[in-house]
């Protein structure tokens, strides 16, 4: 495996970027599970992944292949306050692998212990936020949902404090880059007090040379950029919304300029719908609930296209305009996707009553407390020939459920387009499985306990959310009342 090393071209960015910083030694690492696909993708030798060294590996303890650790730094606004100073805490980038497809992605360990970045935290991560990781960015991968994914997850054999004592661990995380809109306020911060030294367009040329080299075949370039960001961001949390998804902590260090879907802290997949719902222990206000994700994406990338002004033109008044006007097209964008993913999942065509008619099922949904997904999938059911009894047994009110069925059968039936390409439709975008809540709070009590087998299981099961299994439809139900998980914590 003479070829196969890390490159480091972040690294090659001014040192303002970042601080090299090595692993802290784990105890006695174990590896929890490797994604030997990924890995594979990535161009790890077969024979590695078979060996007894990946828990040295994985934990950061023996590090190989010309890894060269750096914690990266940004800043960023949480909860809507301004932090002059974030960066890795809890995590460092070992490096860059080109995969298979020729695709550069970040190589990243969370949870190795501290670095220049950790302010007052110990960084470590915790088991449970490193299951949970591990399972929502690979869902969300099957889902086909832009995402980081994992690689490895491994436990440290020491005990961390948090609420209480638990296991530590670490994982690895790959994504296409972890430049955020955070790293840019960095570079701007930077930039405003140390005028010339130009830190946002040096970083805006790495993203566009990493990321959007389409741009520069554009006479401007950074106008490019940001519209490219802009749409990638709407697409993004469109998705999001079609499959009831709350991320729950989109601070602006938590938003991923390449568009994946980043930093699984608090989020969850909504059971019971409500517009307002939020999971978040630490989301007082429902900054980040479902209905407001659009909001603030909006928000976090006006953060963005403040921090890109000196790019977007000399004349700061011409700047804001442009800014101005290309962040006016997020919306638009967003509800354009919105609207094509609710038509698909719904299986009606996407005319000029699909607004209307998406804004009512969503409030008969949440007056019914119709639970989400199991919602499409036994609609998909139902337009499949099946009986709609299983459909009206999420309506509380069952007249009620009667009554949007028929008009959504006189919809389906009286559309013009083909009704099998509408059933397709619906069942390549109508997840059978995602990993409810309490699958994960039980698969990580028994992490926590030492057995992960139940870990093991929901991976296995939302590796593949559109093909129906038979033996596994406990996973596709919604939880019984004792079995609701109302918080999620963040993933610290
Ligand atoms: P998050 O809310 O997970 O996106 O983290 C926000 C910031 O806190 C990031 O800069 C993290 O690196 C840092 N952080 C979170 N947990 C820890 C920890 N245990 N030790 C040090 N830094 C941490
Ligand atoms: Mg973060």
């Amino acid at each position: 495996m003479t070829d196969f090393s890390f490159d480091h071209s972040y690294a090659r960015l001014p040192k303002r970027f970042y601080s090299a910083s090595e692993p802290t030694i784990a105890p006695s690492p174990k590896l929890i599970k490797v994604n030997e696909q990924l890995a594979t993708d990535l161009g790890f030798d077969p024979s590695f992944l078979k060996s007894s060294e990946l828990a040295d590996f994985f934990s950061g303890n023996k590090l190989d292949f010309n890894a060269n650790p750096i914690a990266l730094a940004y800043a960023g606004h949480q909860f809507g306050g301004w932090v002059p100073q974030l960066g890795d805490g809890r995590a460092l980038l070992l490096g860059e692998l080109v995969d298979k497809d020729g695709i550069r992605r970040d190589v990243h360990l969370k949870g190795s212990g501290r670095t220049p970045y950790s302010r007052g935290g110990d960084g470590k991560a915790g088991l449970g936020p490193v299951l949970r990781e591990y399972i929502l960015s690979e869902a969300m991968a099957a889902l086909h949902v832009p995402t980081t994914r994992a690689l490895a997850a491994v436990t440290t054999g020491e005990i961390i404090m948090r609420e209480t004592p638990i296991p530590g661990a670490i994982f690895t995380r790959v994504a296409e880059s972890h430049v955020r809109v955070g790293t840019f306020q960095y570079c701007a911060a930077i930039d405003h007090s140390e005028p010339g030294k130009n830190l946002v367009k040096t970083l805006a040329d790495y993203v566009i040379d990493r990321h959007y080299p389409e741009a520069l075949d554009t006479e401007t370039p950074y106008q490019f950029l940001l519209r490219s960001i802009i749409q990638r961001q709407a697409h993004l949390i469109a998705q999001w919304m079609g499959l009831g998804f709350i991320h729950g902590v989109m601070n602006t260090d938590n938003m991923q300029i390449a568009g994946e879907t980043i930093d699984y802290g608090p989020c969850a997949f909504i059971d019971e719908f409500h517009p307002d719902k939020k999971f978040s222990s630490i989301d007082r206000q429902g900054r980040y609930a479902w209905n407001n994700q659009p909001n603030m994406g909006l928000w976090n990338l006006a953060r963005l296209a403040e921090a890109l002004l000196p790019l977007l033109d000399e004349e700061e008044s011409e700047a804001i305009k442009i800014a101005e006007a290309i962040a006016g097209e997020f919306m638009p964008t967003f509800h354009r996707r919105l609207l094509e993913i609710f038509s698909q999942k719904i299986g009606l065509p996407n005319d000029s009553e699909m607004d209307g008619f998406m804004q009512s099922t969503f409030i008969e949904m949440a007056k019914n407390k119709v639970d989400f997904t199991l919602f499409f999938r036994r609609l998909t059911q139902a337009a499949d020939g099946a009986s709609s009894t299983g459909l009206l047994d999420l309506f509380e009110d069952k007249d009620a459920g009667q009554k949007w069925l028929d008009d959504w059968s006189e919809r389906f039936n009286k559309a013009s387009s083909s009704s099998t390409d509408r059933l397709a439709g619906m069942k390549q975008i109508n997840p059978i499985y995602i990993p409810r809540n309490h699958r994960v709070e039980q698969a990580i009590q028994a992490g926590l306990n030492g057995d992960f087998d139940l870990f093991h299981e929901l991976v296995e099961v939302n590796s593949k959310p559109f093909e129906d299994k038979a033996g596994l439809e406990n996973y596709e139900l919604a939880p019984t009342s004792e079995e609701v998980v109302r918080r999620t914590f963040c993933g610290t």
